[in-house]
């Protein structure tokens, strides 16, 4: 029976120059692999240990990128090791299947929407009204399922996220701050079923998880066993659950720690 690994990538396994939270003297700082270009410009990295590690998860488990990037987002990380037979997009929106996204698992999630929470419209509205230009940087769709907005988090109002969320739960929308973006997403939106999904073809009997934000709870709670790291939405509330391990480690150095934990539970199943 194969073990499945789902996880977030973004500040749970790769991690951009401003979320590395490196606190060593420089000279003992661990060697830096860069895993997404962006318009020419490096933007993404895990430590060349970390490389190593999921090289090795990847010939010993099932291994499932669980993002809530869109595909385009994803698409342009390249991650160590085999490619991920499943990778799940737009947080649960899309299952890749060799890198192509089942067009049966999409119409089921947007059938799911359609019937269960107010409409991509309607939140784009609130949003376009609600926003101040003059910390709102960008307001983007995500493949027509979810939006967020990129901010300036010094100038955004300290309550204005909360309020955000409180309308959004009426509508059956979620809000999670992760960094600069602000990300308003369905509740049906899910990257625990899109996981189930894939644990349900694969047959996989152990499935092991990892995340940073509020949009990984759910992610993490369908796992056997999770872990989330010491930075993040999930750490700052001091979100735990029974078969959940805070790791203290915070930064690229966390990334590290996960992908080991993730071997050695791998390995002893
Ligand atoms: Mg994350």
């Amino acid at each position: 029976m194969p073990v499945l690994v789902a996880s977030d990538l973004d500040r749970t396994l790769i991690y951009s120059a401003a979320a590395l939270a490196l606190t060593m003297p420089d000279p003992e700082a661990p060697r830096l692999l860069c895993v997404e270009v962006y318009e020419s410009r490096p933007l993404s990295y895990l430590t060349e240990t970390a490389a190593g590690l999921l090289t090795e998860l990847g010939d010993t488990a099932v291994f499932v990128p669980t993002t809530t990037r869109t595909r385009e987002q994803y698409q342009r990380i390249s991650l160590p090791g085999p490619p991920p037979s499943y990778a799940i997009c737009a947080n649960g929106g899309h299952l890749l299947v060799d890198g192509v996204s089942d067009p049966d698992w999409h119409a089921r999630v947007t059938a799911r929407l359609a019937d269960e929470c107010a409409s991509l419209d309607e939140v784009g509205e609130h949003l376009m009204r609600a926003a101040d230009p003059v910390w709102v940087r960008k307001q983007r769709i995500a493949e027509d399922l979810f939006a967020y907005l990129v901010v300036e988090r010094e100038l955004l109002p300290e309550d204005w996220v909360k309020e955000l969320a409180v309308w959004a739960e009426n509508r059956g929308w979620t809000v999670s701050l992760q960094g600069r973006k602000i990300y308003v997403v369905p509740k049906p939106l899910t990257k625990s079923a899109a996981v189930r999904e894939v644990a349900r073809r694969t047959g996989a009997e152990l499935t092991l998880a990892a995340g940073d934000s509020l949009l990984d709870a759910d992610l993490l709670l369908a796992a056997d066993r999770g872990w989330r790291p010491g930075h993040g939405e999930l750490a700052d509330s001091g979100w735990t659950a029974p078969a959940i391990t805070a790791l203290p480690e915070r930064g690229v150095l966390a990334g590290e720690r996960i992908l080991r934990e993730f071997l050695t539970a791998a390995r002893g199943a």
